[in-house]
């Protein structure tokens, strides 16, 4: 399997309007960024949650078509995006009788709990989506066949007080097996089928200060290095990647690589916007 990385911030971009903080300074000085979390593979054309700037980051990855599209959960910086689908799927009818008409359709799932809460908030929009025969969303039982691959969700009830739940996705093709969780993920469920993959794509978690902070206030929805390293410890992951790392990580370039260095024996690395993977 081929993926990208497409958006590997936070719950905010990074940088920031209006924020000086170190991290979007530095961003702005060296002309990075890090858009809304969401990944993309490419031997099916599957994307993985539609933050808001996910328009910016396909057209960054060169990529031209979504045949299916998962949610992980319901929270803005993974869903406000999903007009994309308009974006990407219509083109102006010849006879202009409905000035837009669907040129492609993309299969969108989402586990049963996480439909509801979708639905509540996004019904409409998909239901003209729907009707302009754009979109075909499907509750997601035990299993996605994509093609040459699969996807199966393992649904979490998460410890954030906005969200319920959360969807870890366990992903493979041909042998190879990759597992992509990247917000919301505590208390991370057990499962045999995170034993021993090639790839886990895992939510950066809490540093520094506000890591301090967490541990006095005890569990809590966000992650913490500890939690990634139990993973690591229990499921033996060949390698593993953190993404959604917004500002308030407030780890700099130089902090990141040293992290990296701190945890090389697990194989841990940082994502970036763009970056591409192969398992
Ligand atoms: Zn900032
Ligand atoms: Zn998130």
């Amino acid at each position: 399997m081929r993926l990208t990385i497409t958006g590997s911030g936070g719950f905010r971009r990074t940088p920031r309007p209006g924020c000086h903080c170190p991290v979007c300074q530095e961003a702005r000085e060296q002309g990075t960024q890090r858009l809304g979390p969401s990944m993309f593979i490419h031997d099916e054309n599957i994307l993985f949650d539609t933050p808001e700037e996910i328009a910016a980051e396909l057209e960054n990855a060169g990529i031209e078509k979504i045949n299916h599209l998962f949610f992980t959960h319901w929270h803005p910086d993974h869903t406000l995006g999903a007009r994309i689908l308009e974006i990407m799927n219509t083109k102006w009818s010849e006879n202009m009788e409905w000035c837009m008409v669907a040129k492609q359709k993309t299969l969108v799932y989402m586990p049963k709990l996480v439909y509801s809460e979708i639905m509540q908030r996004f019904g409409p929009f998909f239901d003209f989506w729907g009707f302009l025969g754009i979109a075909e969303v499907h509750e997601l039982e035990d299993e996605a066949q994509c093609g040459g691959i699969l996807v199966q969700p393992v649904v979490l009830k998460s410890l954030h007080r906005t969200v319920t739940h959360s969807t870890v996705y366990v992903i493979s093709s041909k042998g190879k097996k990759m597992i992509y969780a990247p917000c919301d993920i505590t208390p991370f469920p057990e499962d045999a089928r995170f034993y021993d993959c090639d790839l886990m794509i895992l939510q950066i978690g809490w540093y520094g200060p506000r890591m301090a902070e967490r541990a006095e206030k005890g569990p809590h929805c966000e992650i913490s290095m500890d939690e990634i390293i139990n993973i690591a410890k229990t499921y033996r992951p060949s390698r593993i990647i953190l993404t959604h790392i917004g500002d308030d990580s407030e780890l700099l370039a130089a902090d990141l690589k040293a992290l990296e260095e701190e945890y090389s024996q697990f194989n841990i690395q940082f994502a970036y916007d763009g970056m591409e993977l192969m398992i």
